[in-house]
């Protein structure tokens, strides 16, 4: 099913390139394809198709959808999506100009006269306002720009890109030839991709998360402090369980009390789920941890979307595993840790903090040692006191800690970073990259 549902949008989109060709190339005026002037139009017209195609694909890369998440996991997904979003302002730019030049030729107008004449035309001036939110959206999420700005602002210009899609649609329908011009199939395509998207869309980001929260009644049953900066969010519900969340996973969470509706934060699993409770450990980083930590009570409605996520006892293919994790990044490798060890893998946990007042979890860690199939080594970079392992982790002292670490799945969870340098460390040992498995705490 999963794959019926996977081909759906490229069939979809090569089904209405191919329409769009085939009907305009015999269309009985044989405009577009006979002279320059009408290949100036194909390619102006091309542009938009291919920059409305690219946008229902970005939506469909975030759309949460459950036959597409559990493929990749929603952060490869969105990487993705920020790398190939790049493509729709490039056909954007391209398609006015190249109408108007059509115009221009066939009416000998002026080129700004021509543009200006083009924006009287109906919802065309809607659509160069919606190409403008887009373009400026994909502009916020260039890494000179997104570095600059907050989460939330980021966010609300990225909203701008849906305000920017709704504008334009009518100048797709109402004045896009290719749209009107009797070409049934081709329109019947372009209307059922559309209608796909949206019905995904709406579904894995608002429908779902909201109907399971009416049918499952999540609320806040503890919290419960872990460090000075980590506190633990115990979520139980109606039939836990048919979530079926795995260790590792994560779910974006929105606390339904004053101040809190309107954000939705991700935050990963920190224990094994036991189809009573979900765990999340949250750290103190910024407004919305902080506010957490301040001001959520027990009692507090949640809304979950998710489980999502990859970083799953699925990945480990042999029966040993390395963990490494870095500060907070320890959530995700604790669930996972103690489902691996009671699937009875051998696993061990390098885990570095500052100082052992940082060190999260350190007694369930023991105690999962304890039970045996854990051993965990803790490293500290900046406790005068602490009398074992110091400094950071490298090849180095992977080699000397876990010298079978040739014959493990490497798991890592910590700042950017210690990510990058951890995963050279290890290519460098000669792990495969295949073998190494990251979680990264950024959408
Ligand atoms: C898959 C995943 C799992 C995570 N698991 C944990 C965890 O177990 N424990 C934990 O303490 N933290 C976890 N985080 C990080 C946590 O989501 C951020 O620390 C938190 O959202 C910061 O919000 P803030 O407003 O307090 O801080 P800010 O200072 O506003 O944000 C700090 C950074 O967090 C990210 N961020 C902020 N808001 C959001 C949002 N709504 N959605 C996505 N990213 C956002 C941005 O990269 C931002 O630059 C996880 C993140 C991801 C992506």
């Amino acid at each position: 099913m999963k794959k019926i549902f996977l081909s759906v949008f490229p069939v979809g989109a090569a089904a209405a390139l191919c329409l769009w060709y085939f009907d305009n190339s015999a269309a009985p005026s044989g405009s577009f394809f006979s002279d320059k002037i009408g290949l100036v139009m194909a390619f102006g017209r091309l542009a938009g198709i291919v920059a409305a195609l690219g946008v229902m694909g970005q939506l469909l890369l975030v759309s949460r959808a459950a036959w597409l998440e559990p493929l990749f996991g929603l952060d490869r997904l969105t990487r993705f999506h920020h790398k190939a979003g790049l493509i729709i302002p490039l056909a954007l730019l391209i398609h006015p100009p190249l109408v108007v030049w059509h115009h221009v030729m066939q009416t000998g107008n002026g080129f700004i006269a021509q543009y200006l004449a083009v924006l009287g035309w109906a919802d065309v001036l809607a659509a160069a306002c919606g190409e403008f939110l887009i373009i400026v959206a994909v502009i916020l999420s260039l890494p000179f720009a997104r570095h600059r700005l907050s989460y939330e602002a980021w966010h609300r210009a990225h909203l701008g890109a849906y305000i920017g899609l709704a504008l334009s649609i009518g100048h797709q329908l109402e004045l896009g030839m290719d749209l009107n011009a009797g070409l049934p199939y081709f329109v019947w395509t372009w209307y059922a991709l559309y209608i796909f998207t949206l019905v995904n869309l709406a579904w894995g980001r608002a429908l779902k998360p909201l109907w399971r929260y009416h049918s499952r009644k999540f609320v806040v049953e503890k919290i419960v402090p872990e460090t000075t900066e980590v506190e633990s969010i115990w979520i139980t519900g109606r039939d836990m369980a048919s979530l079926q969340a795995e260790a590792g996973q994560f779910a974006i969470l929105r606390f339904w009390a004053p101040g809190f509706k309107l954000q939705a934060h991700p935050f990963s699993i920190s224990r094994l789920p036991d189809g009573k409770y979900l765990r999340f450990s949250i750290k103190k980083s910024g407004d919305f941890t902080t506010s957490v930590h301040n001001s959520l009570k027990p009692g507090t409605p949640v809304i979950i979307d998710g489980p999502h996520g990859v970083f799953t006892e699925k990945k480990c293919l042999g029966d040993k595993a390395l963990l490494i994790a870095g500060g907070i990044g320890i959530t995700p490798l604790r669930s996972l840790g103690e489902r691996l060890r009671a699937s009875g893998k051998d696993c061990v946990l390098l885990y570095a903090n500052r100082a052992q007042k940082d060190i999260v979890f350190r007694r369930e860690l023991e105690e999962l040692e304890d039970l045996g199939g854990l051993t965990v080594h803790h490293i500290l970079n900046s406790d005068p006191e602490w009398t074992g392992e110091k400094g950071s982790i490298d090849a180095d002292r992977i080699k000397r800690l876990v010298p079978d670490f040739a014959e493990r799945d490497a798991f890592l969870c910590g700042p950017p970073p210690m990510m990058t340098a951890l995963t050279a460390a290890l290519t460098g040992l000669g792990v495969s990259r295949t073998r190494i498995h990251s979680e990264v705490f950024s959408l």
